[in-house]
Order: C-alpha cells, then structure tokens, then sequence
C-alpha cells in the first residue's frame, strides 16, 4: 500500500466492523490532487448476502418500538453527527473535490438536520381515521421490511442521510451502498452509528462498486424496497432488477434543468442566482440549471454580466474558505465534460469562457475544468439536451413565454427548474406549464424539508422529502372496525 493510504475500510454489518470475503480492493482519490488516501473494499454477493440477513434478522424487533422510541434513536444520530460536523465538512471536502466551504453549509448542515428533521416529523404523526355512519377505518402506517439504499458520489451523506432517517424511522431496516468514489462519509455515518449503540443490524454498510455490490443489493430476495438516487441509465436496470419481485420503489435519476430568465426579472439578483444555480458543487448537483433561457430583448445585457460573474468566480483549494469552485469527481467524469465541451463546438456553439481544463497550482493532479458557458447551440442539440453533470452552462434566447416552455420542456428529463420574473402571476403560470417536479421562483435550491422531491419524465419515479419519505418508508394498512 502507498504511503498517502490511511484508512482502510470495512463493511459495517450486524452492529460491527466487518472484513469483506473477497480479496479486491479499490482506491480512494482526492479528486483536487488525484493522490489516493484511503481504500474500500469491493465487496461481493456473500458480503451482501450477509449485510440482508443482519437487517432481516433486526427488523421483528426494530418495528416493533413505537414512533417515540425511534424519533429518540434518529435524535441520538443527529447529536452524535452534529458533534463530528467539522469531521464530516472535511472528508466530504477531500473525497469529493467540493469547496469546504459548501460542504459545511450544505452536506454537514444537512446531514444533521435530516435526522433531527425526520425525528420530529415522525413524532408529530398523526393516525389517520374515516368515519362512515356505521364503521371507522384508521391507517396503520407499518415498515416495509427491508430496505436497500443506494446513493452517489456527488452529495454523500446528504443523500445517504436522507434516507436513512426515514426509513429506520419507520420501522425498516436497511444495507447502504455509497458509491465507491465517495465513501468516507458513509463509513463515518456508521462510527456514529456503532458509538451511539442503535442495535445491532438496523443500518448495514456495504462497499463496493455498482455491479458487485449494488447489482446483488437491488436484486436480493431479502430486500423488499429499493431507495436510488443516481443516473438515470443505472436507475433503469436497477427498475428492471427490482419490478419483477413488485419491490417498493423510488428512483431519484439525473436532470438537465432550465433557468427561464424573463425580461422584467431583477437582473443583478437573477445573475447572481442563475450563477450558484448553474454552478454550486462544480455543477454536479441534479437540480443545477445548466440551460440557460432568456428572453430575447434582454439576451445581450444578460450574457455579458453572467459571463463576468462567471469569471469572477474564484476555482482553487477545496480546503481554502474563500474559494467557490473545486475539482471534478474524477478523471473519468473530466473527460465526459471535456467530451460534451467538443461536442459543443461540433454543434456549433460558442465557447465564452472557460472551455479547458484549467489547473490551480500545486494541484496539477487533479480533475479541474474551468467553468465553462456556451452559446449559439440550438435549443434540442445534444450538449443543451443531455445531462453533463458538470461547469457546463448553455445559454439560448427566446421571444415569447411559450416557446420557454416549449424548450424548457424539450429534453427526456423532469427533474427541477427556476424562472426569474418580477411578475408572480407569469412566475406561476410558467411553471405550472414545466413538465418537472419541482420549481423555483426567483431563488434555486431553497428547499423546505416538508415539501415533495422528485422527478418525472426520465428524471425518477416516486417522492421523497416529509411525508412523501414517510409514506414511501411505510405500507399503509387500513383497519375498518364495524360499529355494534
Ligand atoms: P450512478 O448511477 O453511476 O451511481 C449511483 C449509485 O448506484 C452508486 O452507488 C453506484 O455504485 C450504484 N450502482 C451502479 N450500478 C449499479 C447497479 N447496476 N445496481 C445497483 N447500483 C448500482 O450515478 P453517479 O454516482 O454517477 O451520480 C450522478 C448521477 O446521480 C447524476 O445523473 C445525477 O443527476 C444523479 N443524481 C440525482 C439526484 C436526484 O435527487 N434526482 C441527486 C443527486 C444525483 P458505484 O458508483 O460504486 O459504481
């Protein structure tokens, strides 16, 4: 083993670390210098086999504790997380490449209040009841079983956290696969999970990659619902292994987002927010606007100062306070963006700034590439179509409300979008006519816990987020008790 590798880590399974039963490991990168520090080990159908029979062997007992006494273990998660928020802002940074500053804000933040939020809500649920003149029904909202749950590289606890606090929330147990790019996190989640003593084999951890571990997971007799956030081409085969057995499922895939720029909007403001929309965590979020639309009369006074914000941003250290962008996920994921950038100039559109790999000193081993703004690429062309997932940002005009939900709508994804309008009325009317399943108005990314998450066309199936978790973490049963 090289030097630089620290940590070397374990499949958490049964309430304790774990040796996988293979002999295959896999490197950890930082993706700002390409160094490896740690490694995972790629584990197999056994170690998955073993992961399910924890978690089946924990649920009869896990399910049976009320609502109360698991709201008391998610609060006892998010007080432990909350003590290591500096740990998790400074792994995420190095394992993703993301700016510290946002894995603070954003990824330690919430990783925290996802339980604490979870906790309460399960706490505040309510029976459901329905009176008929000679009978009351009430809902039973029981645990589904056994859930798998799977989640990538971009977000990583965020995500990961995500769900599991609702699902050990309502009574599942659960075997996680974290992607194998970004899995130290993950492995923290389950130190804190050991330390604060939940028992044994309620969160399961195996590592691995997607086809070794993930493949096994989904298709596993043993897991009853599926929870995946990731591509939409890995959310279809993991639909195809999962609907067969009618497993419970929610698919949370990719996005290629429109910001609709309108000419009345408050264009310091809007500039300032299509520009974290289009490039918050290097552009790797799914609900990042990569498509820029504004309205013709507006274009020229538009591109202008979003190209200089643009420029202005500062791409460098991810551990240095003060900078915005940091590197890409990997060297695989550079050369995709870098692919869409040439395919860019194929269609013909043209580079305003970035365009190229750019590399900050003394991290010449990384994956960096210049944010990145294009323009002149017709509306239904590949690079303003397909998901880039990275600091690549198209912009186009357009002269009338319609034909911005025309383009808007014209791609397979669904997943998110923005509209920059002084004028609440088209605000609404706009995005009530985008096929996405969530919308922002004059802000990107303001999100409320409570609200539902998802996407439609190519962008998912399903909704999570509040209740929307908490119906999906559950089956609901209905007893009707016939009056005398
Ligand atoms: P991938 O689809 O490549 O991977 C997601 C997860 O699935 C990883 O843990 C991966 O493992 C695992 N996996 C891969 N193949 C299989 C398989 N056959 N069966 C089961 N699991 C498998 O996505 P990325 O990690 O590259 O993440 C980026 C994508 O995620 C983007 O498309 C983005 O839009 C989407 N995303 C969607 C969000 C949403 O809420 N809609 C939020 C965040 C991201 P491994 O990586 O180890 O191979």
């Amino acid at each position: 083993m090289d030097e630089e590798v620290t940590q070397t880590l374990r499949n958490y399974v049964g309430g304790s670390f774990v040796e996988h039963g293979g002999t295959e490991w896999m490197d950890v990168f930082e993706p700002a210098t390409g160094v490896r520090f740690a490694r995972l080990p790629l584990s197999g159908s056994h170690d998955v086999d073993a992961a399910v029979e924890a978690a089946r062997a924990a649920q009869p007992g896990w399910g049976s504790l009320s609502m109360g006494d698991r709201a008391g273990w998610l609060d006892k998660i998010a007080d432990s997380l909350e003590s290591s928020f500096d740990e998790i802002a400074e792994l995420e940074s190095r394992d993703t490449g993301k700016p510290i500053s946002l894995a603070r804000a954003v990824d330690a933040n919430r990783s925290v209040a996802n339980f604490r939020f979870f906790a309460g809500l399960i706490r505040e649920q309510e029976q459901e009841t329905f009176e008929m003149d000679d009978a009351t029904n009430y809902v039973v909202n029981r645990p589904v079983g056994v859930g798998a749950l799977i989640t990538p590289w971009n977000l990583p606890l965020y995500l990961l956290s995500w769900k599991v606090a609702p699902a050990i929330g309502m009574g599942n147990t659960v075997v996680c696969k974290p992607s194998e790019l970004t899995p130290m996190t993950a492995d923290l989640l389950m130190r804190v999970i050991d330390g604060v003593g939940l028992p044994a084999g309620v969160v399961n951890l195996v590592h691995g990659d997607g086809s070794g571990a993930g493949s096994p997971l989904v298709a596993h007799p043993g897991i009853d619902l599926v929870s995946f956030t990731g591509g939409t081409a890995t959310g279809e085969k993991v639909a195809a292994s999962a609907a067969p057995a009618f497993k419970k499922l929610s698919l949370e895939l990719g996005g290629k987002n429109s910001s609709i720029v309108f000419a009345d909007c408050d264009m310091e403001k809007t500039v300032a927010g299509v520009v974290r929309s289009g490039f918050l965590n290097q552009g790797q979020v799914c609900l990042c606007g990569s498509r820029v639309l504004v309205e013709e009369s507006v274009y020229s006074e538009f591109e202008g100062a979003f190209v200089e914000a643009v420029e202005q941003m500062r791409i460098g250290d991810p551990a240095d306070d003060s900078t915005d962008l940091g590197a890409l996920i990997s060297k695989e994921h550079l050369q995709k963006v870098q692919s869409y950038i040439d395919l860019a100039i194929e269609e013909g559109g043209t580079i305003l700034t970035g365009g190229t790999p750019c590399l900050p000193s003394g991290f010449e081993g990384g994956n960096w590439m210049a944010p990145t703004v294009i323009a002149g690429l017709a509306p239904e062309s590949r690079c303003s179509t397909e998901e880039i997932f990275g600091p690549v940002v198209t912009l186009h005009s357009f002269k009338s409300e319609e034909e911005a939900v025309e383009i808007a709508n014209g791609t397979r994804y669904g997943l998110a979008g923005s509209v920059w309008t002084t004028d609440m009325g088209k605000g609404k009317r706009v995005s009530e006519a985008m096929e996405t399943g969530m919308v922002w108005v004059n802000t990107w990314l303001h999100r409320d816990l409570r609200v539902p998450f998802g996407g439609v066309k190519d962008s998912g199936v399903g909704r999570e987020g509040g209740r929307w978790s908490l119906g999906f973490f559950s089956e609901a049963m209905n007893v009707c008790l016939k009056h005398d």
